[in-house]
């Protein structure tokens, strides 16, 4: 790369150096033609303003040929005919032709100025003529000097061009090279952080350049390895979770499992002859049986939650209905824990799944009855708030501590695991209901006291609820 800037930066230079080169080699050699031309005319006025027409002009101008480097400069004086009368460059002019024809001579009878620039033979040499008509007489003034065009000053200017097209290109090597690593020293450095650039590094911090193009290469760099570094840390974080999850879940499965071998080996084993101790144990595998069917269908309502790629189906429910249906399921289990149940529910109709809505009131009251008191109260109300739906699940049971209200929304987490084992808990059922309510887009609340009793306040938002 450092190559490539170095060798287009010096070739921009060399031809920016050899087009200005030209331009300044024109425009000099242009005006100081201008100048020649202007000052040839102005010797022609003096010479004109010390002639004495009245005199022998070849006697005069004698005088000036004396003085005057024949190979520089030749004047000439003729008469309105195009004869020549006087010349500095020959003593023989009755030999020179007729001048009339001559350009500048034309011009200069005809504009009273005139200029030519052609070979002569009398010279032998490309000459520069200018002419004037006489202001006191009627003759034309001429002077001649050797003029080859425009080159006639490549020779003087040369040098300067040269001179200083070599300098700016030995410039432009010297410039190019400190430019080019100015430009590639931050590259490198950014590619140096990055290679080293591991997981471990808390924070990818790249250099500020002078060049804003690179900074923001280095800012979209660092976006990108911060990126990289959540979603790696999300990914941890998913496996971790998973982790805990089944070993957790293998856990709780095993229980169940260690009590049904335990009873079938007694029984096969012929421990017992009694029948009704051997109802008993059939009666514990069966109800060890339906604990472990619930845990795996808690398991499965969480996976399919979690995945989303299922597609589930909803269909407009009506609340009271189906808090009715609940009710009556739960009624029994109440009834056995001495537990009132009070329903209050507004008619809305949501757009739901029916299995998630019945979970969800089954979980919060089913926990609202497993954790009250003999005599104890659960109050259910569903009430609408704007398109929101309300559903408000209030016991006056034994209350959850402070520092485990965060975590009863955690698998598998039970406040009392003795207590909660005895009440047929799975740990999973918050966690289901919390899934739902993330689901809908809601969101759940948990107040509670110690043997006061807890509420949870479950919002489901925009779910078409209809009063
Ligand atoms: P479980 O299947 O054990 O009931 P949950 O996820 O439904 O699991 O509840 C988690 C824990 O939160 C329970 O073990 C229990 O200790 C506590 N809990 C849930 N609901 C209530 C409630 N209404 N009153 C008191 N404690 C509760």
């Amino acid at each position: 790369m450092r190559r490539a800037i170095m060798k287009r930066f010096i070739l921009v230079l060399v031809g920016a150096m050899v087009f200005s080169g030209i331009l300044f080699y024109t425009t000099v050699s242009n005006t100081m033609h201008k100048n020649t031309k202007e000052d040839m005319r102005l010797s022609l006025i003096t010479l004109d303003n010390s002639l004495d027409y009245t005199e022998s002009l070849m006697n005069q101008i004698k005088i000036l040929s004396t003085t005057l480097d024949q190979k520089k400069a030749r004047y000439t004086i003729l008469n309105d005919k195009g004869d020549v009368v006087a010349d500095t460059g020959t003593k023989d002019i009755e030999r020179l032709e007729n001048h009339l024809e001559r350009e500048e001579v034309k011009e200069a009878l005809k504009d009273g100025l005139g200029y030519a620039k052609r070979y002569s033979t009398t010279m032998e040499t490309q000459m520069l003529y200018t002419a004037i008509s006489s202001n006191k007489s009627d003759y034309i003034l001429r002077i001649a000097i050797p003029y080859s065009g425009n080159s006639e000053y490549l020779l003087w200017l040369l040098p300067s061009i040269v001179i200083s097209i070599t300098v700016s290109a030995l410039l432009a090597v010297v410039m190019s090279d400190t430019l080019t690593k100015s430009i590639t020293r931050p590259l490198y450095q950014i590619a140096s952080i990055m290679d080293n650039y591991k997981e471990e590094n808390p924070e990818l911090s790249l250099p500020s350049t002078p060049y804003e193009e690179l900074n923001i290469i280095a800012q979209s760099a660092k976006k990108m390895a911060d990126s990289v570094k959540k979603y790696t840390e999300g990914i941890e974080f998913e496996r971790m979770v998973r982790q805990e999850f089944f070993s957790n879940a293998s856990h709780e499965l095993k229980t169940p499992i260690t009590s049904i071998r335990g009873y079938t080996e007694l029984l096969l084993g012929g421990f017992t002859s009694d029948k009704a101790t051997s109802e008993d144990f059939m009666k514990r595998i069966l109800t060890e049986t339906e604990n472990m069917t619930n845990l795996i269908n808690d398991i499965l309502m969480i996976s399919r939650l979690e995945t989303r790629d299922y597609e589930i189906e909803t269909t407009e429910i009506r609340m009271a209905i189906l808090l009715q249906d609940v009710i009556n399921t739960l009624q029994p289990i109440a009834v056995k824990q001495g537990v009132h149940l009070q329903t209050e529910c507004k008619p809305a109709i949501i757009n739901a799944n029916r299995q998630h809505m019945r979970e969800l009131l089954n979980n919060l009251i089913g926990n609202a009855i497993k954790y009250n008191k003999p005599n104890g109260m659960v109050y259910v109300t569903i009430n609408t708030l704007g398109r929101d739906l309300m559903i408000v699940v209030k016991d006056t049971g034994v209350g959850i501590p402070k520092d485990s209200m965060a975590r009863v929304f955690e698998r598998f987490y039970r406040v009392d695991k003795g207590r909660s084992r005895k009440v047929d808990g799975t740990g999973l059922g918050l966690s289901i209901v919390k899934h739902i309510v993330n689901y809908y887009g809601g969101n759940i609340t948990l107040e509670s006291e110690l043997n006061v009793g807890s509420t949870f306040t479950v919002r489901l938002p925009e779910v078409k609820a209809n009063s």
